[in-house]
């Protein structure tokens, strides 16, 4: 993209913010790849590595086997979430917050780094889950991730929960699993009540949590598309920034803050 038209860009969503108190920031798996997450659609993606029919619930509780080679995956190779920073995207969704301006960050990331970045718990919405705990399902005991990778490390094949010795699994929302209500409910009530909706690093193509921005826009907010590949709602969005979440994001937290008047 040329200089001056992302330059021009950057100052029309940084008038929309300053214009705007309750932002909701929706952000896919693009937000969080220059913290060395790989997403699952980009180039060098997770789906161009793994079959996404080995991440099902049905085939996680029907075969011991494969729960074996899901905590090999998730705690020894590209898919471990575990020691991953936040970068400047995710620092620059949480200057909104200390503006008073974060109405929500709904997010289809299970790796926890927008709270990691400073964003409160109880304004993150993560519609898919939350990879940095496994979860026992018979007894519901959580345990951090790290500890589950330490188990796998010491040659345990399969964690099991030490109150029950029930099945543990990674605290993430698995293909055919129903996505938790609350966290749905309650995302959809601030998109259909927010007047601007920032989408960061998602392709919008998984639902239903690619309805989040469609809300938002149908309830009369503005959306501000910031993607690197191609979206579902470039063609509605009222401005599309072509360029990387790390790089763009916190270029518009600056310039909010001088317009503001703020350090
Ligand atoms: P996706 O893989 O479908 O799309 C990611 C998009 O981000 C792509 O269009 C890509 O071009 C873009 N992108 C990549 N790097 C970027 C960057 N630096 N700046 C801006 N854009 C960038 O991901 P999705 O839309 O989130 O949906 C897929 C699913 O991926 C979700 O269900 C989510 O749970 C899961 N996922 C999460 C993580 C994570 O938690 N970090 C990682 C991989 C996948």
């Amino acid at each position: 993209m040329i200089d001056k038209e992302l330059d021009q860009q950057i100052e029309e969503v940084a008038d929309l913010i300053v214009a705007s108190d309750r932002i909701i920031s929706f952000t896919g798996a693009g937000v969080s790849t220059e913290s060395g997450i790989p997403d699952f659609r980009g180039p060098g993606g997770i789906w161009t590595k793994y079959d996404p029919d080995d991440f099902t619930i049905q085939k996680f509780l029907s075969d011991k086997a494969v729960r074996k080679k899901h905590w090999e995956l998730l705690t020894n190779s590209d898919l471990k979430m575990t020691g991953a920073e936040p970068n400047p995207a995710h620092y620059a969704i949480a200057e909104l917050e200390k503006m008073g301006k974060l109405y929500g960050v709904i997010t289809q990331n299970v790796d926890g780094l927008h709270q990691k970045a400073g964003v409160s718990e109880n304004i993150v919405f993560q519609l898919h889950g939350d990879m940095s705990h496994a979860k026992c399902l018979r007894c519901g005991t959580r345990y951090p991730m790290e500890e589950m990778a330490e188990r796998v490390n010491q040659g345990i094949e399969e964690p099991t929960c030490d109150h029950c010795g029930g099945i543990l699994k990674p605290d993430a929302v698995f293909f055919g699993e129903q996505l938790p209500l609350d966290v749905l409910m309650e995302s959809e009530r601030r998109s259909r009540t927010c007047d601007l909706c920032i989408v960061l690093g998602s392709s919008l193509v998984v639902f239903p949590a690619a309805k989040i921005p469609i809300y938002a826009m149908r309830s009369g907010a503005k959306l501000i598309i910031i993607n690197v590949g191609p979206t579902e709602l470039d063609e509605v969005a009222h401005i599309r920034i072509q360029g990387k979440a790390g790089e763009v994001t916190p270029r518009i937290i600056a310039r909010v803050k001088e317009k503001m008047g703020r350090k």
